[in-house]
């Protein structure tokens, strides 16, 4: 089937049903389970559509996995327990994280690997990727085994589907897409509903992400149950804020939003307070920017002992690497470190209490 058939299924479905929910088209958009933008490729790379912290740098993985041991370690070692990534992409950032943490062999003994990975594409790269390491795949959050749990959630929670609102003479209509006159997909304004927020100026668009905010509270509820913590690193606003971030990426470069549903990578920034709010009674630590939690986590001396194991010719691209992820005109300011945890724990490396 050609690649514009996820694009005549949902024209489709909205001629016989109405204007589709934000939601249900992004979730087809990115998950069709035959047409679906991560169902269907390996999105990510200097070959594909972006790239992302893990494959910029071995650095950002091995941190992560020094991270992850400290965690481990305040919260009293507990063995078992489920060591879960979300959307583990490639896979490189769990094989980095297990690298950084090989030497200690009571943590790799006591983690259950879990990934959580609804593309099987992906989990296919996952796999070749991750060869002799015992690894488990969940469908979804909820499928986890129970106990203990600590998460690593490198630009997931962007990849969920969004809700939008437009405010038009103070109230706020949910946005839906439906067709133009030629036929193309278009925005168009549904019923005014209560939502929240404040009345806004006409045209101003509020989003949330009700499926960002199911998971962070099925994470908070276990986590403050069972321990242990959850570190979400991603791009977006610390606080809820007004104005639409929808996008969609294709070979590196924006492109329409509506225009090509499963052939481009649609993302929003994630609210971070909604997630913190969501996530109650686990405690929230931070957002930090990406930048200063690499930079309090050690990454100059790891680039420093990478660049003398390597030798003088790499001194500069790794070098570079850092940069692309601490410098607040790339990665740095933009990405931001949300972790959240068990209430009795007090501190977290890298982040603010
Ligand atoms: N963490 C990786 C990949 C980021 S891309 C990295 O940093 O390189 C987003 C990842 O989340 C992909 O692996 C994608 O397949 C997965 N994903 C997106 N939506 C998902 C969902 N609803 N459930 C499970 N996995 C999802």
């Amino acid at each position: 089937m050609s690649a514009a058939a996820l694009g005549t299924i949902l024209a489709e479905r909205i001629r016989a049903e109405g204007p589709l929910p934000l939601p249900a088209f992004m979730a087809a958009a990115l998950m069709h389970p035959r047409f679906g933008y991560y169902t269907t490729r390996d999105p990510l790379g200097g070959q594909g559509d972006f790239t992302t912290a893990p494959e910029i740098s071995q650095m950002f993985g091995e941190l992560i996995g020094v991270w992850c041991l400290l965690a481990w370690q305040s919260m009293g070692m507990p063995s078992p327990f489920v060591l879960a990534e979300l959307g583990p992409g490639r896979g490189t950032l769990m094989a980095d994280l297990l690298r950084a943490v090989a030497s200690v062999p009571d943590f790799t003994a006591a983690a259950d690997l879990w990934l959580v990975e609804a593309s099987p594409t992906l989990r296919n790269r996952q796999r070749q990727r991750l060869d002799g390491v015992a690894v488990s795949w969940a469908e979804r959050v909820e499928d986890l085994p129970p106990g203990p749990l600590l998460v690593v959630a490198n630009e997931f929670f962007d990849a969920l589907p969004i809700e939008q609102f437009e405010c038009q003479g103070g109230l706020w209509h949910r946005r839906l897409v439906g067709l133009d006159s030629a036929g193309g997909f278009a925005f168009v304004r549904g019923p005014a509903v209560e939502p929240p927020f404040a009345p806004a100026p006409d045209g101003a668009i509020v989003e949330t992400c009700p499926e960002g905010r199911r998971i962070a509270a099925l994470l908070g509820a276990r986590l403050a149950r069972d321990g242990i913590a959850a570190l979400v690193i991603d791009y977006g606003h610390a606080r809820t804020a007004v104005g639409e971030t929808l996008q969609a990426v294709k070979s590196h470069a924006f492109h329409p939003v509506l225009a090509t549903p499963g052939q481009a990578d649609l993302t929003a920034h994630v609210d971070f307070q909604a997630l913190a709010e969501a996530a109650m009674p686990a405690r929230a630590f931070g957002p930090v920017e990406q930048g200063s939690f690499l930079v309090r986590l050690g990454i100059h001396t790891r680039a420093g002992m990478l660049a003398q194991a390597a030798g003088p010719e790499m001194t500069a691209d790794i070098a570079g690497q850092m940069r692309r992820l601490i410098d607040p005109t790339e990665m740095g300011t933009l990405f931001k470190v949300l972790a959240l945890a068990h209430p009795a724990v007090a501190l977290l490396p890298g982040l603010d209490p």
